[in-house]
């Protein structure tokens, strides 16, 4: 099979990328490196199955030959990167997925999006089923992702509608795991980050506010086996059991062997207070079941963060509130 991948040389996009070589895939990843890194797809340019280009898909997307599947992971995924380039997250959510619809459209190939839990914004309904509708604040801070992402998943299914296109939407939960950027602004990267680095913790609120953690192998498992199902979808691809944020500083702390303190700040608007998926569809579909415990995943990606500490290079200083200042 001869899949294209958006975003393949992000976070996730590099490890699906990696999967589907390891299986026997060919994979063009198009890339703009926004937030993406080459380093994170340096081993597989030795693949003769592997091709790299670099692309903004909001423009033109130009892919020559046949092909059979486009997963489209491209956009900002930390709240730090899209409070940074609001109109590129938007973009790149409506624009950018219509490019990569048109692409599968053109191929017949299967079409598969990455969404997120976001979708469901500050959830009044716990835990979340694919039914929720969600509750979203269209014109707060976050809506620029949000939104794209609503508007994704709407494009989307107007092309299965209107076109009988071949897609499926995966609402991925929070996920993490080697290769985040130590400065992404998220939660798991920046406790491990600065507990490695012997800085204060930095929770926002009274950390009470929960997350449902999924190791990145387990998510790419989900996502190969959503490509490979003929299911639209949407399913919930997360780890269902839930956390808090400050239970999530402490076994940091615990797994660093850190003395590091916490440092208590105050909430990004709109916040959402509790997340959690309902994977259901997804084990009943999909035969799909996260394995890795927090604890176990933890463990490999500050082994990873350790043996990278030399090599990364940090972006702009970030506002308490999570905001680039
Ligand atoms: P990431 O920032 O590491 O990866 C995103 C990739 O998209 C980067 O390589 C970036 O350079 C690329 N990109 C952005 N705009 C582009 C454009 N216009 N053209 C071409 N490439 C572009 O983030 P990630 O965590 O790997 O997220 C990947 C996908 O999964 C995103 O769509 C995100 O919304 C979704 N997702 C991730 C999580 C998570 O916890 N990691 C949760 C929910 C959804
Ligand atoms: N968070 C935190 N400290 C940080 C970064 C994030 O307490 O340094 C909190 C954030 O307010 C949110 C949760 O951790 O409640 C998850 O944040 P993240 O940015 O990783 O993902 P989100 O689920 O908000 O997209």
């Amino acid at each position: 099979m001869r899949v294209v991948v958006s975003g393949g040389s992000g976070f996730v996009g590099s490890h699906l990328c990696e999967a589907l070589i390891r299986r026997g895939d060919m994979v063009s990843c198009l890339d703009d490196f926004s937030s993406g890194r080459p380093e994170n797809i340096a081993h597989l340019l030795r693949e003769a199955r592997f091709q790299c280009t670099p692309c903004d898909v909001t423009e033109e997307v130009k892919v020559s030959g046949k092909v059979d599947a486009v997963m489209h992971l491209a956009s900002p995924a930390s709240p730090f990167d899209y409070y940074r380039h609001p109109l590129e997250t938007l973009a790149v959510g409506s624009r950018g997925t219509e490019n990569m619809l048109r692409l599968a459209v053109r191929n017949d190939a299967r079409f598969v999006l990455a969404s997120t839990s976001e979708i469901y914004g500050d959830p009044l309904e716990h835990p979340q089923t694919e039914d929720y509708w969600g509750h979203v604040n269209p014109i707060g801070p976050r809506s620029v992702y949000d939104e794209a992402k609503r508007f994704s998943e709407a494009l989307t299914m107007a092309y299965r509608r209107s076109l009988s296109a071949d897609i499926a939407i995966a609402r991925i939960f929070n996920t993490y795991g080697p290769r985040m950027r130590p400065h992404d602004g998220r939660v798991v990267s920046s406790f491990i980050r600065q507990a490695l680095d012997g800085e204060a913790l930095t929770v926002f609120g009274d950390g009470s506010q929960t997350r449902s953690f999924c190791y990145v192998d387990d998510l790419v498992r989900g996502l190969v086996a959503l490509l490979d199902s003929p299911h639209p979808g949407p399913f919930n691809l997360g780890n269902p059991k839930e956390w808090t944020v400050r239970q999530l500083a402490e076994l940091v702390t615990l797994v660093t062997h850190s003395s590091s303190e916490l440092r208590f700040l105050p909430l990004p608007v709109d916040d959402p207070a509790r997340r959690r998926p309902v994977i259901t569809r997804a084990r009943e579909s999909l035969g799909w079941n996260p394995q890795v415990p927090l604890e176990e995943g933890l463990r490999h990606t500050v082994d990873w963060f350790a043996s990278q500490s030399q090599t990364l290079v940090r972006p702009p200083e970030r506002s308490a509130a999570g905001r680039p200042s």
